[in-house]
């Protein structure tokens, strides 16, 4: 005998074969369709990501927090599933901090480069734009606290959203 382990003296189940609609082969079984993979990273390297599905929101933002931790008039927002996110440097996660309570933002603790937001409660995650190695699909369609940016900032808005499942669901037109 050479087997190792009980679950090797388990009677061998027949295989269950799921049904499948109509066709025999199973040539009609839905494919799955692979969303775009997209890769971001800080400015030094350390901390790396990946997310994919369909850029969502893409947005500039000038408000404070926003203008301060970037040092700049506005930040490039593009919205992700959340659960798509994933760690790629040996899944070394940003530092985060909170700047409220129901949101946490992640950034390199080394280069401080800002790379992602997530609000408490929210499936999306929101990625800073220009961490992102292909900007492709995230022209903004909206610029919040667009009152507060810099007189001289002049900014062309991208005519209408990605599309998106529902258009009316997430866009911030401010
Ligand atoms: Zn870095
Ligand atoms: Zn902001």
């Amino acid at each position: 005998m050479t087997s190792t382990s009980s679950a090797a003296n388990q009677p061998a189940k027949p295989a269950r074969r799921l049904p499948r609609l109509n066709d025999p082969s199973g040539s009609d079984l839905p494919v799955p369709v692979p969303m775009p993979i997209r890769t971001g990273h800080c400015a030094c390297g350390r901390i790396s990501y990946r997310v994919n599905g369909i850029p969502d929101d893409p947005h500039l933002c000038s408000c404070e927090r926003d203008t301060r931790v970037s040092g700049g008039p506005a930040v490039l927002w593009v919205g992700f599933p959340k659960d798509s996110l994933t760690w790629t440097n040996s899944g070394e996660e940003p530092k985060w901090w909170n700047p409220y309570p129901d949101l946490r933002c992640g950034f390199c603790p080394d280069c401080g480069s800002q790379l992602v937001s997530e609000a408490e409660g929210s499936d999306m995650v929101m990625v800073t734009g220009f961490s992102l190695s292909h900007q492709d699909r995230t022209e903004p369609v909206g610029h919040s606290y667009r009152e507060k940016a810099a007189p001289w900032m002049d900014v062309a808005l991208a005519p209408a959203p990605i599309p998106v499942p529902d258009l009316n669901l997430g866009l911030d037109l401010d």
